[in-house]
């Protein structure tokens, strides 16, 4: 994997990239619609490329617990088995581990879960399997295992958790580096800094990380129920200490006001649920912010869901029309506003990205 900052904007820190990957080339910075389960809910993997993502996320905990990493190691990789041949990041299963299941117990080794499915029953996650995890569903960029400290730990256990996710992702590139040579493997792998919300903490683990030599550096332990302003202050104060030549990923942040404010941080990745589970829920983008459809001023509103968009759904039918099929529960409607969510996320980054080689971010 090869980063090039093709041109570092003269009024912020955003830059606009090319990430070379075995699977194709990205252009950042890059938005990166989310495949939970080896699927972008409600698109086929032919609408979700029309649209123009250049690389999905996908994810170990989930795929791990149901259908299992040897069934799609079987099945030729993550790729041939849900159809996508663009490339997928996945995560390493962290969060889901400390979010979703129960009993978690720590240890130096990893952590001992129960999970959330197949009737609790016991897993355990070291940083060696997970990365073998991803190594069998063929993941084109890899996530090591890290713990997410919840946004109410005393700063004492946020430390605790941040050096322990640090031995946890030297162990993870040391087992990624010896077995790198393998002729199939043109996955990299990259760092997650932790810390909280504290910038000492941040500061610790970009140095870290920075000495781990990753192929690119994440931002992890945001989005997790902090306000909105620690989210910004930490993504600008992190972004500032990771090594400039490798791409930056803000993980699970990706709604259109945190885009253009993350961007000009010197942000290159993210990736966020909430655009499909917006449209889940009868919620689409507009300039003017975030709207939904079942208020009743829409009933008789023949416009497109957004003015100036794009998509399948803007440029054929009207918000009155697609209301309908949400108050009939139809599934077109999930359909249509995924698609405008998603097509809207990445002509934001589009633009932006066209900004900042103009000069005009
Ligand atoms: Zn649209």
């Amino acid at each position: 994997m090869k980063f090039t900052v093709v041109k570092q904007s003269r009024k912020s820190r955003a830059r606009a990239g090319l990430l070379e990957t075995a699977r194709g080339v990205i252009e950042t910075p890059v938005f990166m619609p989310v495949g939970t389960l080896g699927t972008v809910k409600s698109l086929t993997p032919a609408l979700v490329a029309e649209q123009g993502a250049q690389i999905i996320l996908s994810n170990t905990y989930h795929l791990f617990l149901r259908p299992g990493a040897d069934l799609i190691a079987r099945a030729g990789g993550l790729h041939k088995f849900m159809s996508w041949d663009r490339p997928i990041l996945t995560d390493s299963g962290g969060f889901q581990v400390f979010s979703l299941a129960r009993l978690r117990k720590i240890t130096a080794d990893g952590v001992e879960f129960q999970s959330h499915l197949d009737g609790g029953a016991s897993h355990k996650f070291t940083p060696e399997l997970v990365v073998d995890i991803q190594r069998k569903l063929g993941s084109d960029i890899m996530m090591p295992l890290d713990i997410c400290s919840a946004p109410d730990s005393p700063k004492a256990k946020v430390a605790e958790d941040l050096r322990l996710t640090l031995e946890w992702e030297k162990r993870a590139g040391e087992h990624f580096a010896a077995a790198a040579g393998a002729p199939d493997s043109a996955q990299a792998l990259f760092g997650i800094a932790q810390g909280g919300m504290y910038e000492d903490l941040r500061r610790e683990a970009a140095q870290c990380l920075a000495e781990l030599n990753f192929s690119g550096y994440a931002i992890g332990g945001v989005s997790v129920g902090e306000p909105e302003e620690d989210l910004y202050r930490i993504a600008e104060y992190t972004a500032g200490l990771l090594p400039p030549d490798k791409p930056r990923y803000l993980m699970g942040v990706g709604l259109p006001q945190n885009l253009l404010r993350c961007v000009p941080c010197g942000i290159d990745m993210f990736d966020a649920v909430l655009p499909t589970r917006l449209a889940r829920h009868n919620s689409f983008f507009t300039p003017a912010g975030q709207e939904n459809l079942l208020n009743a001023r829409y009933a008789e509103d023949f416009a497109p869901l957004a003015a100036d968009c794009d998509c399948y759904a803007c440029r054929n039918f009207s918000r009155a029309y697609i209301r309908h099929l949400a108050q009939a529960r139809e599934i077109l409607a999930i359909v249509l506003l995924t698609i405008h969510n998603i097509r809207y996320l990445l002509n934001l980054m589009r633009a932006m990205r066209s900004q900042i080689l103009n000069d005009e971010l």
